[in-house]
């Protein structure tokens, strides 16, 4: 009875989702874009999409008239809906234990980063009430935040650590994001980011605190198998150029892959030590020069920029335009977090990315999921429509075309996510 009932399941496994009045973000070769690339969506209209075993196996043009509905499918009817790739959000810091709002109305008050940072507030609060918290507390809070993505349209997702700042809890950050790879339905990478800020015990030690992160972190870090990307904050007054190739080259040691915040509040030469050190991706690109411009579309460092930070910050948006016009790789994240961008909405991101920086939904959209997929070298597994991919799927609200999903920024127009061939 038992085996039946599994058989009458394995029969029932494929599905065929009909009523889809466009398919977006089709891919028939799986490459990084850049430049003008960038502004090619491939869609089609009228189509079908056939899922097995959470995967996309075959999609085409539908005919109501030809696929009579007795093929033992079990049928999924779109109403009407726009489909497109989940979105893969390659910069998050969705760990954390508490929010920041004291801080926000703070700067609406007036007062500046650095003396909100003298009251101990920004990464050092984080990192004091990260101390505090357990890690089940910890991990229930992240899965929360992560479920409301999955909601949102997040299909792929990385998570930083870096509130931690001692070796036992960038650990006890590390291992919360080990559980969550383990219980999310989605591919989930883990950066180690201990080179976040200064520590206050080593604040005129810093040379201490990077041994630290070399000689005591990382190895306890890899004996656990606990990260894929090294990450480190350089910026004026954090790490410098050197600091960040240095530990960049150790975190390479251990396996693990750079990937950096480079050029948010200065050109702090983050975006050379991402080229020098063969980073991933350069993140966030608030300030760049030509140089930097030109340096990072000659290379196979991917431009990250994380619109929302620049806008609750306040800040000029990065260069999008002139980054596509150098051929730049370029992918859009959240930067999710509690100081800066607390919240992951990748639909604004993309929105914003449209508004603020002028880039073309195409570009926007292409940017948020197949070069996000490429940022977490996930670009095999999710990022875009093509068989053998998951089937992490965002139906839409019906709408008259693609440009209208940034175009009303405001309205929630998701009406269904499907991760591994499920509707949440
Ligand atoms: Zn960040």
């Amino acid at each position: 009875m038992v085996f039946l009932i599994i058989l009458k399941e394995r029969l029932l496994m494929r599905k065929r989702i009909f009523n889809i009045a466009k398919l977006a973000g089709i891919t028939r070769e799986n490459n990084l874009l850049r430049g003008e690339a960038l502004n090619v969506l491939e869609t089609i209209d009228n189509v079908y999409v056939d899922i097995e075993n959470g995967m996309i196996v075959e999609f085409g043009p539908f005919s109501a008239t030809a696929d009579q509905g007795d093929r033992g499918y079990e049928y999924i009817d779109a109403k009407g809906a726009t489909i497109l790739p989940c979105w893969c959000d390659s910069h998050t810091h969705i760990v954390f234990a508490a929010s920041r709002e004291n801080e926000f109305v703070d700067k609406i008050n007036g007062l500046s980063y650095a003396e909100i940072a003298a009251r101990g507030g920004g990464i050092i609060q984080s990192a004091s009430k990260i101390a505090q918290a357990t890690e089940q507390v910890l991990f229930d809070s992240a899965m929360e935040r992560l479920e409301a993505l999955m909601r949102l349209g997040t299909g792929a997702i990385e998570i930083k650590s870096g509130y931690g700042l001692d070796t036992a809890n960038e650990l006890k950050m590390l291992r919360v994001i080990q559980r969550i790879k383990d219980a999310a339905p989605i591919p989930v990478k883990a950066s180690f980011l201990g080179a976040h800020t200064y520590p206050p015990a080593y604040q005129t030690n810093h040379e201490g605190y990077i041994q630290l992160i070399i000689n005591d972190m990382l190895p306890a870090i890899h004996k656990e198998n606990l990260a894929d990307y090294i990450d480190v904050f350089c910026e004026g007054g954090f790490f410098n150029y050197e600091e960040t190739v240095r530990i960049c080259e150790a975190g390479k040691q251990f396996g693990l892959t750079p990937k950096i915040h480079a050029n948010q509040l200065h050109a702090s030469g983050g975006v050379e030590a991402g080229i020098e050190v063969g980073a991933l991706s350069v993140d966030h690109l608030e300030t760049m020069t030509a140089v930097n411009i030109e340096a990072l579309a000659k290379s196979n460092t991917i431009g990250t920029m994380l619109p929302t930070a620049a806008f609750f910050l306040r800040m000029s948006y990065p260069p999008a335009k002139a980054l596509m016009a150098a051929n730049a790789a370029l992918a859009l994240a959240s930067d999710y977090n509690p100081g800066s961008s607390p919240g992951g909405n990748m639909n604004f991101v993309v929105a914003l990315a449209c508004i603020q920086m002028k880039m073309l939904p195409e570009a926007a959209i292409n940017a948020a999921t197949i070069n996000g997929a490429f940022a977490m070298d996930l670009a095999n597994e999710v990022g875009s429509i093509a068989i053998g991919k998951r089937a992490n799927l965002i139906f839409s609200k019906p709408i008259p075309s693609i440009a209208y999903l940034p175009y009303s920024f405001s309205s929630n127009l998701i009406d269904k996510v499907m991760i591994n061939g499920n509707f949440l």
